[in-house]
């Protein structure tokens, strides 16, 4: 992969000013899903019968991406897919994207979201790279409720390995995110904070989104922030932690301050005002939300532009960025896409 290397932050802030959207919103933050093949088909996200419907690029071109991106403001990268472990080159990928820096000179912040069915083996390689942090996501804390949801056999002790890994390998704090369906895993709510508590990691409940391949999304089955919180409460007392303003998640932990627990709610608690991000597909479309129903053909621009002409499509995309998104109102308009298949 070509190695790469950004302008002297001085020289990018005159080039490139600071991206912002026509809300006032300044962009930090960008989500690159490498791959929307996915090892696991859990049943919450896909229909089991579909496969990866877009094409995936070199990942020298996300890293060209990456660069003019960071060269407009970006500080913080996360790797996600589809699975992204699964892209045989992720770890070479970390260690390019380790080299760029923020306009302010520091390094980025550099994150994965991933099954963690194959992070037993690659978290060690990916600290070493450069990694800072990482996210697995689980959505049932016994194994066999595990393969159900994920429609894959013996997933839940690799998981598991590959969350000690993560741990062994400093990528901490290791977050686990947890999509509660009603009916289906919200009777796991108690275990996954007695897990939070046992295996040191932060354990954050995600509201169910109308982004599944299925279409069986309807408000009755999301389990909201407040049903979370009196669900732990009564098996042992939240205590709200303070958390920052464009935090996506609520914090608390016990009164014993051992585990934490975060609470994402887009549903019952939206937080758009407050919305630093945007996503690249594995495609290299841009998505300025994840409920947008346009994709914005950034490969197509790169291969035939300079870098400062992408920089110049980027501001102009990212600065018509959606206010917010209208899930649950009358007239909502599914998103043009699915989660897998833009980036969790
Ligand atoms: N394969 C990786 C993983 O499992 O983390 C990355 C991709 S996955 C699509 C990213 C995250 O999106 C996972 O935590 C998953 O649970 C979450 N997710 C998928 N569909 C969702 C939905 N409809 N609403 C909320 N979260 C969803």
């Amino acid at each position: 992969m070509a190695t790469v290397t950004n302008p002297a932050p001085a020289q990018a802030a005159r080039l490139f000013p600071r991206l912002m959207d026509k809300h006032g919103r300044a962009i930090t933050d960008l989500r690159i899903s490498i791959t929307d093949r996915c090892n696991y088909k859990c049943v919450y996200c896909r229909t089991g019968n579909q496969g990866a419907l877009y094409s995936e690029l070199p990942l020298a071109e996300y890293l060209r991406m990456a660069r003019v991106f960071t060269g407009l403001g970006i500080e913080k990268i996360r790797i996600t897919g589809g699975e992204p472990l699964l892209r045989h080159d992720v770890v070479e990928f970390v260690r390019e994207l380790s080299k760029l820096r923020t306009l302010d000179g520091e390094p980025l912040d550099l994150a994965v979201t991933t099954n963690g069915h194959l992070l037993a083996e690659l978290a060690g390689p990916l600290k070493q790279a450069g990694l800072r942090r990482v996210t697995v996501s689980m959505d049932a804390v016994d194994a066999e409720r595990f393969s159900k949801i994920t429609r894959v056999p013996n997933g839940f002790q690799a998981v598991q390995a590959g969350v000690r890994a993560a741990k062994k390998a400093g990528l901490e704090p290791v977050k686990i995110n947890c999509v509660l369906l009603r009916g289906f895993n919200d009777d796991q709510l108690v275990d996954f904070a007695k897990f939070a508590r046992a295996e040191g990691v932060v354990v954050r409940f995600i509201e169910f989104m109308p982004l599944e391949e299925d279409r069986m999304w309807s408000p009755e089955v999301v389990v909201t922030l407040d049903e979370i919180v009196k669900t732990i409460s009564a098996w042992k007392p939240l205590v709200e932690v303070p958390h920052g303003a464009s935090e996506t998640a609520r914090r608390y932990t016990f009164e014993d301050g051992v585990g934490e627990i975060g609470i994402i709610a887009p549903v019952s608690h939206p937080f758009c005002g407050h919305c630093s991000r945007v996503r690249l597909t594995p495609d290299g479309k841009i998505r300025t939300c994840l409920f947008s129903v346009l994709n914005h053909d950034l490969a197509g621009v790169m291969r035939r532009s300079t870098d400062e002409h992408v920089a110049d499509y980027i501001r102009g995309v990212v600065h018509k960025k959606e206010a917010r998104h209208h899930i649950g109102e009358p007239g909502f308009q599914p998103p043009s896409r699915t989660m897998v298949h833009i980036g969790g």
